[in-house]
Order: C-alpha cells, then sequence, then structure tokens
C-alpha cells in the first residue's frame, strides 16, 4: 500500500506541468529561481530556538519569550516568515493537495544549516486520524519524507500519534491554543526516540504551542534533543 502510494505520487509529481507554482514561468522546480530569491531569504536573522526574526541590532541570538520562558525544543529552524504569497503556496499543499510542493518546501528546508549530521531521525508533526481522514493526507510527513531523502536521515512514521482531535489553532485566541494543545499527543514508541536528537518537521510555526507540546512529549519519553524544522513562521505571536 506504502508503495503504491509513492508510485501515485510519483505519478502525479510528473504530470504536473513543469512551471513555477507562483509567477507560471518555465520551471522544473515548484518554485522558479527568480521567486526564490525573491520571496526566500535563508539569511534573515532570527531567533535560534523559536526562529522568530529579530530585531535588527540584535545583540542575542534568542529573543525575549525563548530567554524567559525556554520551551521544550531547543532549536528552530524556518525557510521565510508566514506571509504572502508563500501562505498560499502552504495553502494549496494543505487544502488543494498540490503535493509537489512538499517536495519544493523539502528542498528549501535541506538548504536550512539545522546541522542534518548531529540528528537520528526525522519526525512529522502528526495529524489527528480524525483530521487526516478529512484531508487524505498529512503535508508535514509529505514534506518530512522528501526532507528525509535530502538529507540521508531515517523517517520516523511510528514514533508518536496525535490523540486529541483538537480546534485548528488558527481558529482560537492566543490565549486558549496552549490549553488547546495540552496532551495532544502521544508516543507509542518511545524505545525508537530513547536517546536520540530529532528532527521535527512541520508545515507552519505559529506560536509555537504545538511544536513545544510535542517535543514535551518526546522528551519525556527519552528524546535528548529536539530541532524544528519549519517552512514558514508567523512573524508575530
Ligand atoms: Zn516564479
Ligand atoms: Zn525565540
Amino acid at each position: 500500500m506504502h508503495r503504491l502510494r509513492q508510485l501515485a505520487l510519483q505519478i502525479l509529481d510528473e504530470l504536473l506541468p513543469s512551471v513555477c507554482t507562483l509567477c507560471g514561468t518555465k520551471s522544473s522546480d515548484a518554485l522558479c529561481a527568480n521567486c526564490y530569491n525573491k520571496y526566500i531569504d535563508l539569511s534573515t536573522s532570527r531567533c535560534t530556538c523559536c526562529a522568530i526574526q529579530l530585531p535588527e541590532f540584535s545583540h542575542s541570538s534568542q529573543c525575549g519569550k525563548c530567554l524567559s520562558h525556554p520551551p521544550a525544543f531547543d532549536l528552530s529552524f524556518a525557510a521565510t516568515d508566514y506571509a504572502p504569497p508563500i501562505d498560499h503556496l502552504i495553502q494549496s499543499l494543505k487544502f488543494h493537495a498540490k503535493l509537489p510542493l512538499a517536495k519544493a518546501f523539502a528542498r528549501l528546508l535541506s538548504e536550512l544549516p539545522a546541522s542534518p549530521n548531529s540528528s537520528d531521525l526525522i519526525i512529522a508533526v502528526p495529524l489527528s486520524l480524525a483530521r487526516l481522514a478529512e484531508r487524505g493526507f498529512n503535508q508535514s510527513l509529505e514534506i518530512a519524507r522528501a526532507l528525509a531523502h535530502f538529507w540521508k536521515l531515517p523517517l520516523a512514521t511510528n514514533v508518536c500519534l496525535r490523540v486529541k482531535h483538537t480546534q485548528t489553532q488558527a481558529s482560537l485566541p492566543m490565549n486558549q491554543r496552549r490549553v488547546n494543545m495540552r496532551n495532544a499527543f502521544a508516543v507509542q514508541n518511545s524505545q525508537l526516540i530513547i536517546g536520540k536528537r530529532i528532527l521535527l518537521v512541520d508545515d507552519v510555526m505559529t506560536t509555537g504551542h504545538t511544536l513545544n507540546e510535542l517535543a514535551h512529549c518526546l522528551k519525556r519519553h527519552g528524546a535528548t534533543h529536539v530541532t524544528n524544522v519549519v517552512v514558514a513562521r508567523t512573524p508575530n505571536r
């Protein structure tokens, strides 16, 4: 079944016209070189812990919030801010199943200085079974799968589950998002993560509560280090 699914994705990949998703010019990648240079800046100065953009001339490598309340994860890397037109691309992947975008995003992420050499495995933020049934695929897993290929790291798909069908974080006011995520995840195979350094892949990091809850859960089950790798970071929280 797994092989069949991979094959179907590959075929879809080849059938789709090879044009840039943003500007429509001919391109072998989902993002042409022009759009890439225009919208992606991997050299943006970000908080090493939560990947939020740091103010210009910041003397610290971390934002004030991470310094005063360190989250459960150790590091975060984001390719870009969650802003137009990249936000539309992420929505196309998620809500219109434009799966080749997952590979394009993974290629972006593979250029981040996230030191895959010092990581043991990649995990994608899981969806609840209800949301997975509704969407048909997990966009974060599709990105993680391609990234694992680029970085030649094992992808673990059976470590954790999302046991709580939470409301989408975006539909909630900021102060309720943390409560909404509480106990949202469960680890089912802790022997896979004991003593391991984990790269956690997600499409968007908004408040960081989802990733924080998952990192907390992974560490409680023995993971030693958690690094988030996300396509886009919401600029203000
Ligand atoms: Zn383009
Ligand atoms: Zn921070």
